[in-house]
Parts: structure tokens; sequence; C-alpha cells
């Protein structure tokens, strides 16, 4: 049977941060690089906020065929479907079944499904995949009228893109605070007042989301009793780690692939890294840099290293409706808060000890790697305010 020394599954930034890493340390062995999408991988983070302006199949390609083929990389475009974890095989559902000396499972997130009574799924988009979004785009021409559900950083993003397309949107949220997983309240305050000075119908606390078809096909929707007629229904309420394959392998899983500090899950030779893992202490990182470090790390350890993840404080940044917002949140309530305001730019910074541990900021976003060094290197307030004035 076809044996190769490592198989990265997932055409992500962790695979690729996976395979670049493979490739410091060893130049000659194999490696099968799997992704189930219809294009060479792409940076994911740039497809929702380029709605507006549209984008060619591989204008946001992390690499193209002349790497693949100099760095002996092959790339199948195929779904893994089981493993055999004892027997190190791997199934395709195309290709038929190969053996890994180690695998590495990058296999990202999933959206969460939207469950409205009688809401066909082929009406509800998604922003997950360049495809979903291609459709997107291909609805602007007709439609006019668009609910977004969901408020957190791609629902926001995405809101925006059709803004500036002239539609009309109503983006709604259960929770009382937009990108809640990202923002205090002070902040998730700032950014609504971003989002409604924009023009876009903002309901936040939404209960519950109702569906029905009129005679002619139109799509009306009731937002706690309200109703609505909707042209293009885009669906953004979150993601879960993808566990299929892992589960099915009886790889053990959480809410994501577990793994240990050094991305080996519970079977031998295989790893987990990006959106799809879940680390020790129960966290998913669901962040385009957090992910590309981890898959550079089991990378590294699946090449017979031993190095130990340390999570780093990873920021979320979004520029929307001309305003730059950044946010790492405090992960404790025992740390000392600063606030300061100067014009426009906003920032609460969260010290412990004198060292920066979070912080969030508006309109700074020229110096946002400035920031994102504070925190990696945990910097004091003096510091802070001598390197970063405000
Ligand atoms: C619209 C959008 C905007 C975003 N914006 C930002 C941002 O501004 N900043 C930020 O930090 N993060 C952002 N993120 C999150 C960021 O994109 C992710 O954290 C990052 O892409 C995770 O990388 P990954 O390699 O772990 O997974 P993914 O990028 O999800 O890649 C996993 C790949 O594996 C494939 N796959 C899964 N199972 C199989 C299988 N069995 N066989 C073959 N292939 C398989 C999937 O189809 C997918 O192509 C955004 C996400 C989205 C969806």
């Amino acid at each position: 049977m076809n044996v190769k020394n490592f198989v990265i599954i997932g055409g992500g930034i962790a695979g690729l941060a996976a395979i670049k890493a493979i490739r410091e340390v060893n130049t000659s062995s194999s490696i099968l690089w799997v992704s189930d999408e219809d294009r060479m991988p792409y940076k994911r983070t740039k497809i929702n906020k380029h709605i507006a302006t549209g984008f060619s199949k591989d204008e946001f390609a992390l690499t193209d065929h002349h790497w693949l083929m100099e760095n002996h990389i092959e790339l199948l475009y195929d779904t893994a479907e089981t493993i055999n974890t004892q027997k190190h095989e791997l199934t395709f559902k195309h290709r038929g079944t190969l053996i890994y000396n180690k695998l590495i499972i990058a296999s990202g997130k999933i959206p969460r499904l939207l469950n409205i009574d009688g809401l066909p799924a082929e009406k509800v988009h998604q922003v997950h995949t360049a495809r979903q979004v291609e459709n997107i785009i291909r609805s602007t021409v007709k439609s006019k009228k668009y609910l977004v559900i969901g408020a957190g950083v791609e629902g926001v993003e995405t809101a925006e893109q059709l803004v500036k397309l002239g539609k009309e949107v109503i983006l709604v949220e259960r929770n009382s605070m937009v990108l809640k997983r990202f923002f205090t309240p002070k902040f998730a305050n700032l950014m609504k007042k971003t989002i409604e000075k924009a023009g876009v119908h903002l309901l936040l606390d939404i209960k519950k989301i109702a569906y029905n078809e009129s005679e002619s096909g139109e799509s009306l929707i009731w937002i706690d009793g309200q109703e609505h007629k909707i042209d293009t229904i885009i669906s953004s309420i979150g993601y879960i780690p993808n566990t299929k394959l892992a589960k099915n392998a009886d790889i053990k899983c959480n809410v994501g692939i577990m793994v240990n500090d050094y991305l080996e899950t519970s079977a031998p030779d295989v790893y987990a890294a990006g959106d799809a893992a879940e680390h020790p202490l129960g966290q998913i990182t669901g962040l385009w840099h957090a992910a590309e470090h981890q898959g550079h790390l089991a990378g590294l350890n699946a090449c017979g290293k031993q190095l130990k993840l340390e999570l780093k404080p990873f920021r979320m940044k979004t520029e929307v409706f001309g305003e730059y917002y950044f946010s790492v949140l405090p992960s404790s309530n025992n740390l000392t808060l600063i606030e300061e305001k100067v014009g426009d730019i906003v920032r609460d910074m969260y010290f412990k000890d004198d060292k920066i541990e979070a912080l969030l900021m508006k309109n700074d976003g020229d110096r946002a790697k400035d920031y994102q060094q504070a925190l990696m290197e945990k910097w004091s307030l003096a510091k802070i305010r001598k390197e970063i004035p405000l």
C-alpha cells in the first residue's frame, strides 16, 4: 500500500504552517496535503471582507503550484473519511487508502447550524468558505434587503460589506452586546454606535426568529414578532471545531480534538492544530495567527521535536465602517484596569503586577503591531506610555 511520511488534513493556515515547519527540518520526506475545498488553500480571513469588491478564484491563495512542486508536496483535493489509528491507515472519499507515518489533523471549524422552523437550508448563506462567499456576491445582483444573523466579528464585517454595496441590512443578535466573544461591554457599546451610525438596523437581545414564505416566494421573517420582507439571509452564528474525522476514529474529543501541550492527540503519531484543536485547559483559539503558530509547532513535533505550546495572547482585530478595533480580552477579574482616551483613540489596558495582560483599543490601528508586542512581552504601564504614547 502507498505510504506517506506525513499526511496533513486540512488546507488552511494550520495545515500550511505544519508543512512549512516539516520542510524546515526535513527536505526529502513525502508530504501529502489534503483539502476538501475547491481551490488552492487561501486566506480565509479575507473572504467576507471582500464581498463589495469581489475576488478572483485564487486571489487569496496562500501558496501556488510552483512552491508545492519545488518543495515536493502533493496536494490532494479529496475528503479524508476514516482513520485506523492502530494500523496508521487513512481512507479517502475518492483516492482509496494509504499508510501514514505521522498525521496532522488541521480540519478547522464548521459553522453552527441555524435552526429556524420551516426555513430551508438552501435559503441560508454562510461566510465560511470562499465558495459560499461567492454565492453571496452573486446574490447582490438582485437582492436589496439582507438579514444577517449573528453580530460576531464575521457577521458585523459582512454587514459592513453589504452596506458598502448600498444594501439594506438588518443585523440580529441574541446576546445583549455585539462581538461578545471579543469585547467588554464598553467596547461592544462603542462598536454598536459605529454600526448604527453606518445605517445598519441592529437588533440585540433577540429571542425568537420565525420564517414563512409568501405566495410569491418572498422570505417573510418575524424578529421578535415584527415582520420583515427579506431577499437574502446570511447566518453567522458561530463555529464549532470540526471533530468528525477524529471522533469517528475514536480519538479523544471534547468540544474540539483534545491535544496535550505538544499538540499530540490521544492516538499515537496523530497531532491536531488550529481551530479544530482543544488545548489542555479547554481553550479553542479560533484565530488565524494562533492556528498558524500551532500548525508550525505540530509540524516540528511530528518531526521528532518536543516543543511545548504556550498559548500566546493573539489579538482579534477588525476594521469596519472606517473604525479600527483590537482586542485581547482579560482572562480574569483580578487585573488593574487603566482607561485612556485621546481624540478618537480609546484604549483599555489590563495589568497584573504592572505587566500588561490584556488590551482593547479603538482607532490606533497604525500601532497595532506595537500593542501586540507589548502584550507578548508583557510591558509595564510606564513602558507602554513611553513607547506607544497617546
Ligand atoms: C469569514 C471569516 C473571517 C475571519 N476573519 C478573521 C480575522 O480577521 N482574524 C483572525 O484572526 N481570524 C479570522 N477568522 C478565523 C480564521 O480564519 C481561523 O482561525 C483560521 O482560518 C483557522 O485555520 P485552520 O487551518 O485551523 O482551519 P481552516 O481555515 O478552517 O481550514 C481547515 C480546512 O480543512 C478542511 N477539512 C476539514 N475536514 C477535512 C477532511 N476530512 N478532509 C479534507 N479536508 C478537510 C476544511 O474544509 C478547511 O478547508 C475568520 C474566519 C472566517 C470564517
